[in-house]
């Protein structure tokens, strides 16, 4: 019990975290999220390609050029003037540096005029001026770097006279990818913000009908049980409050036949308590009553007391039986002796209307059972089947088995039941002929226990009677027990 408390004041605190919105909510914003991330993501790094691919195709054209002017006009061999102007304006224009090596790796013009005279021992330009990669672009955070060859002689070994290396700026692309990220980021949040608050009012929406349904079980468990749940919406919820209204016509069913079994047992306890207050007031008021009378009033009375008796200790069986954890004693019987003991007990009875007692046993049977539940089982069925006989009439009792069930069948020549009542003879306190029941002792619970022991052996019972020719119960029982 404590563990239990314990979980539920602990789901009390981290209500919010198991709750099914908060989920939902979660879910909705998670995944509107993860999507909107991982497209912005891919759209930026695409867009960011091409726009420092447009870069790199402008400034290798630019540099084309220039290692064209440069191979026609000799420059490597002569350095005219005119070409350093139309390098630093290149410069300027891609808002980098030129430098330009010839075959030696010496450095012969540079735009910033650091390098000039030295010697670049740079691996990518001597594969350049070697012809193995002609044409190298590296990229780097703010901007791009290119080495492009400069043609020479028309002999292999001076097919290049220099090269290139051309440094230009990516800040202008940098600061519009910035701004396009910024964009991006903008529109993300707002549409998560839109998605947060969709997500909120579905969730809401979507969590709305559990709490009509909490609402309307607490009202039922507040005592409403006439008002059943009424909630539309997801067919889920249908089903849930279509199930939970089956559940309360169970519940309702059960308090009925409850109160119903209440009233019959007070009513059928206070018969005999009424027939003794009668006999009992009618000796005192009468003074000088004879001994006789008394007597015989007294014997009424035992009478009347031990009826009461009965109808307790029948009670009491039921009770016993009903209980689910009733403890059943399981051994192996011989149901063909314990028949022949039953029988005999009865035997003096039914001579009383000289019935004749029959048993036939087709085979011996041994079978797990409760011996002395399924003793008064049998016993209710033939003393019924010697209770509502006629005079002279014959009681067949019959014992068979096949390789899973063992067979009770008690069949008698008396009255018979009506086709109407046979439905409701295995019910509390149901009596065909009251006054007959009562006459013969009967309590009108004997077959509710008969079939009560019946099904706690995982057995079934059934009746075949026509009204004045007899009756035929027949009970089946596995012949192992089944718990
Ligand atoms: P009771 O104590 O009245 O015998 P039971 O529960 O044993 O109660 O039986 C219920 C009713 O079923 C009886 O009152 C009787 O009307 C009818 N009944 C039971 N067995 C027989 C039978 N063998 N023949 C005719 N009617 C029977």
């Amino acid at each position: 019990m404590r563990g239990r408390a314990g979980k539920f004041r602990l789901t009390q605190k981290f209500k919010y975290l198991t709750s099914m919105r908060v989920a939902l909510f979660a879910l909705i914003l998670f995944t509107a999220g993860s999507t909107l991330f991982g497209v912005s993501v891919g759209a930026l790094a695409i867009c960011r390609e091409q726009v420092v691919l447009e870069r790199i195709s402008e400034v290798g054209e630019y540099g084309k050029i220039l290692t064209n002017q440069m191979a026609s006009s000799g420059y490597l061999a002569a350095q005219g003037l005119e070409i350093t102007t139309e390098l630093t304006a290149a410069a300027d224009i891609f808002d980098g540096r030129i430098l330009v090596v010839d075959k030696n790796l010496r450095v012969v013009a540079d735009t910033f005029n650091y390098e000039v005279g030295k010697i670049l021992l740079s691996q990518k330009v001597i594969e350049c001026i070697r012809g193995i990669n002609t044409y190298r672009v590296e990229e780097r955070d703010d901007y791009i770097q290119m080495t492009l060859p400069v043609r020479g002689g028309e002999t292999a070994e001076n097919a290049y006279a220099g090269a290139i290396i051309l440094r230009a700026s990516l800040e202008r692309e940098t600061t519009f990818l910035d701004r396009v990220e910024h964009t991006v980021l903008i529109i993300d949040l707002v549409v998560l913000f839109v998605v947060a608050l969709v997500a909120f009012f579905c969730s809401g929406r979507m969590t709305k009908p559990f709490k009509s349904i909490v609402a309307s079980i607490q009202h039922v468990t507040d005592g409403y049980l006439e008002d059943p749940v009424s909630i539309g919406g997801f067919y889920e919820v249908r089903r849930i409050s279509d199930s939970f209204n089956e559940m309360l016509l169970q519940m309702k069913k059960v308090e009925e036949s409850r109160q119903e079994f209440v009233a019959n047992v007070s009513h059928e306890l206070k018969t005999p308590m009424t027939s003794i207050k009668v006999l009992a007031d009618s000796l005192t008021l009468q003074e000088d009553a004879p001994v006789e009378l008394y007597r015989e009033f007294l014997t009424d009375i035992t009478d009347e007391i031990e009826r009461e008796n009965q109808i307790i200790n029948d009670l009491l069986s039921l009770v016993r039986l009903d209980r689910k954890d009733a403890e059943m004693h399981i051994a192996q019987v011989s149901i063909n002796e314990l028949m022949e003991i039953i029988l005999k007990r009865i035997k003096p009875i039914a001579k009383r209307k000289n019935i004749e007692l029959m048993f036939e046993s087709f085979r011996p049977v041994l079978a797990e059972v409760d011996e002395v539940k399924l003793s008064l089982a049998v016993s209710n069925l033939i003393e019924n089947a010697v209770k509502y006989n006629v005079e002279d009439g014959t009681v067949r009792v019959s014992v068979n088995a096949d390789h899973k069930y063992f067979y009770i069948s008690v069949s008698d020549s008396g009255i018979g039941i009506p086709e109407a009542a046979q439905p409701f003879i295995f019910d509390r306190f149901y009596r065909v002929d009251k006054a007959r029941s009562r006459e013969s002792g009967g309590t009108g619970l004997g077959l509710a226990i008969t079939k009560s022991v019946v099904l706690r052996h995982k057995g079934t019972i059934k009746v075949n009677s026509r009204e004045n020719e007899g009756t035929t119960f027949t009970v089946r029982i596995p012949l192992n027990f089944i718990a």
